[in-house]
Parts: C-alpha cells; structure tokens; sequence
C-alpha cells in the first residue's frame, strides 16, 4: 500500500540532520512519497521502518514474467477501472494443444496459430503462448513439447500435474523459461523447487480463494513469488466473480497474497461461447487467457478487444501527422485532409486503397482526436490545415493546389480556401462514400 508523506513521516527518526540532503526529515518523506528520492538516502532509518517502507513501494499486483529475459510480462496493474489511470500488461492470448491429438491435428493447428497476425490502426496484434496439456503419458507429452518448439516461437505454459513428465519437460525447454501449470496444489512444494530450479513462474491453482492465498502465503516463504493464480474452470458468473474479488482483494484490501496475475482457461465446444467467454476474461482482469478456438474470425475479435481495453484512455491511439502517399502517387493525385487519429486515418486509408486510385492523405495533427472532435476542440482548423500543407511540403509533391476535406467540416470551407489559397473540396461524411467519390473527382 503507498503510504502518504505523513505516514511515512511518522517512521522516520526525526532528527533533521540532513544526511538525506533535505532540509527536515518532513521534506524527505514527500519526496519519497512521490518517489522522487530512494529510501537509501537516509542513513539512519530502523530496521522496521525500512521493512514497512519497502513493502509500501511494492506493486500491489506482483508484475510477472514469462519466457527468456520475461518476454511477457503480466500484472502490475494499479486500478480496478481503466478510466482511472490505465491498465499497463495485456493479456497473454494462448491456445491449448492437447497430447492426446494426433501429430496431424497438432500440425495443422500450430500452421493456423502461426497465421494469427493482423495488423490495426498501425499496431501489430499477435497471440502469445502456446499450452501443452498433458492428457496421455509423460512419453506422447514431452514428443508433442519437442514437435511443437520446433515450429512457434511463442511461449510455452506446461500443463500436467505430473512431476516426472514436468521435470522432464523443463530439462528439455527450461531455458525459455515456461510457466509450469501443476494443475491443482497437490505437490506444489515440490513444483514450487522446479520453478525455483529454473527460474521460471508456477501457477496455483484451486477452486477456492481462501487456499489460494494460504498457498501463495506459503510459496512466498518459500522464495517463490513469481506465481500466477488459477481459480479453475468455473460457469462464467462464478470465474467473472473469482476474478474480480481476487483484483479487488489486492487493489482495495491491500492482500498480498491475491496480488498476482490471473489465468482463465476456457474450456468451451461452442466456437461462439468460447470466445463470449474469453473475451469477459478478458475485459475483467484476466492477464492469461488459454483457448482452444484457433480460428481467425476468433481470434482478430480477442486481439481487437484486449487492444482497445490495455489502450490509455485519455491517450488516443495516434499516428504521426505528416503526409502519406497511397499506392503510386504522383502529381496529379489527389489530397485528401484528415486528423492523425488512429481510426480516422486507417478508415480513410482503407477506403482510398478500395478505390485504387493513387492519392496523398494529410494527416493533420489534432492530438489524436477525430474530425468532429478535434474541430470542436479547434485542434482541426483552417489554420492548422493551412499551415500543415506547408509544413508537410505538400505543394512540392503536387502540381495542383485543391485539397479535400471532411464532409463533416464543410462549415470551415470558405475560411480555408481563405488562409491556405487552394481550392476547398468537401468530400463525403462517412469514409465509406470515399471510393465513389474519388471516382467522380474531375
Ligand atoms: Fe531525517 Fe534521515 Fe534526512 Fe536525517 S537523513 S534529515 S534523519 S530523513
């Protein structure tokens, strides 16, 4: 729990002597409040102070890695609501490969995960990790591990409660570091050693919260504390429940032993339900979520929504302003204004490319917002468009002087024409009426 600089006042020794280069022991404890100055710096700090003082810095959802040089990282999230700051590690998106398919199966469903690309409004989204899930022996188990850290380079998350067929797993893959699901706490002790052994991060898991926590209690004095917590496959109200009072519990009750990231598994046949639930995992606190769907039309809806819910939002997603050439463009090739929000330009974009016809878009910058937004706003106006024409060099890439602009701000056209000196067209409201439009341009 952050403590105020009073609270963290009160600890200090109250000397003033001003080793810590402040002038009273008060003027430190604001700066260490706001973490503009390491606990360090006072020399004369009691043991319990620094105890209380360095359990108060902690985050109070343990940030976790996982992977070589923890390529994911997951946790470390300080709000329940997105609208209150952010949320920080998106969900690690995985896909669950059961030993007991056959090599075929397996093949087949490895090509489709590494087809799992897609790129929208600028960013790349791509899955995560793959889980094996050991349902035969140990032998078809660590066959299927070696078959399928062939062909990804996703991380993996091992599945099975069996000791022998997980320190076997490790000996072969341990140097990528996967987590280990134990699938239950029967032997987590001796789990807990492997995950020591290889550094590496251990799941617990139980149906009960209270178990979980006397657990993880446990395993932290143990000197395990990279874990991520399972509540197990429940109906969605229940599993949305566990996931919930385990965020809560760690942002609102300040207990330590909740304050880790969670996996949802999702065991569903219906490929529709399957993604209702994951994406509820998703949007309520779920940091990894295993599936079986591997689908793109599955898939592309995951990775849309855990964009849009680990976006700032009161950052919009934004693309540099400058101006964009469309396919060839050359001289003659029309301009097309608009904001340098994300989804504004890509829906533009989108729609010049459908019309083939070579163009320029300039991208004007309005701080992220969109058309009527930012003319609102007035962070899109006649004089921000005049001056962007010149600052972009857009008179030098065309041999005309006529732009056009949204249909929605046709209000600013007179005044445009006005402060830039090129003709005004005023193009259609909707992104979609682009391609007919550019079609009738004469
Ligand atoms: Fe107070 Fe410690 Fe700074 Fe001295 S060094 S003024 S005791 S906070």
């Amino acid at each position: 729990m952050a403590l105020s600089g009073l609270d963290i006042y009160k600890l200090l020794p109250k000397t003033n002597c001003r080793e810590c280069g402040f002038p009273t022991c008060l003027a430190f404890a604001m700066q260490l409040a706001k973490k503009a100055v390491v606990l360090e710096k006072c020399p004369y700090l009691s043991n319990e102070a620094k105890a209380v003082l360095e359990e108060s810095s902690l985050a109070p959802i343990r940030l976790v890695g996982i992977g070589k040089d923890k390529k994911i990282e997951l946790g470390n999230e300080t709000v329940l609501f997105r609208h209150e700051e952010k949320f920080h590690h998106p969900t690690a998106i995985g896909f669950i490969i059961d030993d007991s398919l056959s090599d075929k199966e397996i093949d087949e469903k490895i090509d489709k995960i590494n087809k799992l690309k897609f790129e929208r409004v600028g960013q790349a989204l791509e899955v995560n990790l793959v889980a094996v899930r050991q349902n035969s022996d140990k032998k078809r188990f660590i066959e299927v591990i070696k078959m399928i850290s062939h062909k990804t380079s996703l991380e993996f998350v091992l599945i099975s409660s069996d000791i022998e067929a997980q320190k076997e797993a490790l000996a072969l893959i341990g140097v990528s570091k996967p987590l280990i699901h134990p699938q239950g706490l029967k032997n987590i002790t001796v789990f807990a050693n492997l995950a020591l052994e290889y550094k590496t991060s251990l799941v617990v898991s139980s149906p009960l919260l209270e178990e979980i926590s006397n657990v993880t209690k446990e395993l932290k004095k143990q000197g395990l504390e990279d874990l991520i917590l399972d509540t197990t496959d429940k109906p969605l109200a229940k599993k949305i429940w566990d996931l919930t009072q385990i965020r809560r519990l760690a942002l609102k009750k300040k207990d330590r032993s909740f304050g880790y990231p969670i996996l949802a598994i999702v065991n569903e046949k219906d490929p529709y339900s399957e993604v209702i639930k994951a994406a509820d995992y998703i949007s309520k606190y779920a940091s990894i979520v295993l599936l079986q769907g591997v689908e793109s039309w599955q898939i592309l809806s995951l990775l849309t929504l855990r964009q849009n819910i680990y976006s700032d939002p009161q950052k919009p997603l934004q693309i540099e302003p400058k101006l964009y050439p469309v396919g060839q463009a050359n001289e003659k090739s029309p301009v097309l204004v608009t904001t340098n929000f994300s989804l504004s330009y890509y829906t533009v974009l989108g729609e010049v490319e459908a019309s083939k016809m070579p163009s320029y878009i300039m991208s004007v910058d309005t701080e992220g917002m969109s058309v009527l937004t930012a003319w609102a706003a007035e962070k899109f106006t006649p004089d921000k468009i005049a001056s962007s024409l010149d600052a972009f060099g857009v008179k030098d890439k065309v041999s005309h002087k006529r732009m056009i602009i949204p249909g929605y701000v046709a209000v600013m056209s007179g005044d445009l024409e006005e402060k830039s000196g090129w003709q005004v067209v005023v193009g259609p409201k909707e992104a979609s009426g682009i391609p007919s439009f550019l079609k009738n341009l004469k």
